[in-house]
């Protein structure tokens, strides 16, 4: 099977590997059918992270299952399912926690396409073994195209939860979303519409993100930062920018949170004493997708949000190492199915 990885920083490459066995009766075989690149991924491609080549690339995709070991009891060949880029027992104390992230059923920060916790292939792949299937597929819903829901893996349910979590305690709260990266801000400004904020703003100086963000409902912020300070309830700041996390924080009023989605990978200032005088929450870590993405592809289902606006860009399996280093936002690889469509 081909499996698309970075052989060097700044180069991928399709090469030949042997297909993937299943090591437990728990575990499944899937074929991705649509797969996209997550915002650190360009970043991963060129070497401009901790973690370096050689490696298999991707932890987003929708896949069609080809196979499951005896102990699976909840997806079988033919169907359609989202993937988690975290991989998780859902056994483990930390796991029946909702925290997958901190899984002690394997090693620490095991995910795909990522090579932070050991090397599970990448969800660029032709084929993928994916352990703890039970616990980790979620079946993709009838009428969900898998072009849309590619992104449940990571990003689009990051946006969620950085946005649904502080709404949670702060209904109807005044939302600003800080862009930077490629596609976090557009899809945070869905998410904290469908999470019920009362009103999302957008800051940014790139004026094809300002489109999509207005796109997608949100009012656009200009001028000067500090007409932001002590303005709203909640700040998502998808921002690798020290300046912008430093204007995120400032933007919050008394009792104020940040979800800091950005990937930062190295120490920014931070105004504590002025946080503190406000009471102001940040929260900043891995996302611990599992959990959350039947509550995502229910509310792509329900057209609560619109992941297309930001993965307009579909090419086929050959061209991936070109598109995946060119500036396109998101990406998306997509090819047909070869199982049968199930019932
Ligand atoms: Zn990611
Ligand atoms: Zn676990």
């Amino acid at each position: 099977m081909k499996e698309l990885t970075v052989v060097e920083p700044g180069k991928l490459q399709w090469l030949d590997k042997p297909s993937p066995k299943m090591k437990t009766s728990f575990d499944a075989i899937i074929r991705p059918i649509a797969s996209c690149n997550c915002d650190l991924d360009r970043r991963l491609i060129a070497g401009k992270t901790p973690f370096k080549a050689p490696f298999a690339i991707g932890h987003e995709c929708v896949a069609e299952v080809l196979e499951v070991g005896s102990g699976v009891a909840s997806v079988r060949r033919g169907d359609v399912v989202s993937i988690p880029w975290k991989i998780a027992c859902g056994s483990c104390e930390q796991c029946l926690a909702g925290r997958s992230i901190a899984c002690t059923g394997v090693q620490k920060y095991a995910g795909f396409g990522v090579p932070a916790g050991g090397h599970w292939g990448g969800l660029f792949s032709e084929s993928v073994c994916v352990p703890f299937a039970d616990a980790m597929l979620v079946k993709v819903p009838d009428g969900v195209d898998p072009v849309a829901a590619a992104s449940v893996s990571d990003n689009l349910t990051d946006a969620w939860v950085a946005a649904s979590r502080p709404l949670a305690s702060r209904p109807n709260g005044k939302v600003l979303v800080v862009g930077g990266t490629e596609s976090l801000g557009i899809l945070a400004v869905q998410m904290a519409r469908a999470a019920g904020a009362h009103q999302v703003d957008y800051f940014d100086d790139d004026a094809a993100r300002n489109e999509l963000a207005r796109w997608s409902g949100a009012t656009l912020r200009s001028g000067p930062d500090t007409d932001l300070h002590e303005s709203y309830d909640v700040v998502i700041a998808a921002t690798r920018s020290h300046d912008r996390l430093r204007t995120s924080l400032l933007a919050l009023r008394t009792g104020g949170h940040c979800s800091c989605i950005g990937i930062i990978f190295d120490d920014p200032p931070i105004p504590l004493f002025q946080m503190y005088m406000r009471d102001i929450t940040l929260s900043v870590g891995l996302c611990g997708v599992r959990p959350h993405m039947p509550q995502v592809l229910d509310l792509i289902q329900q057209c609560r949000c619109d992941p297309m606006i930001v993965t307009p860009t579909v090419v086929s399996w050959e061209d991936a190492p070109e598109a995946l280093v060119a500036p396109i936002a998101k990406v998306v690889l997509a090819r047909p199915r070869i199982t049968a469509s199930p019932g």
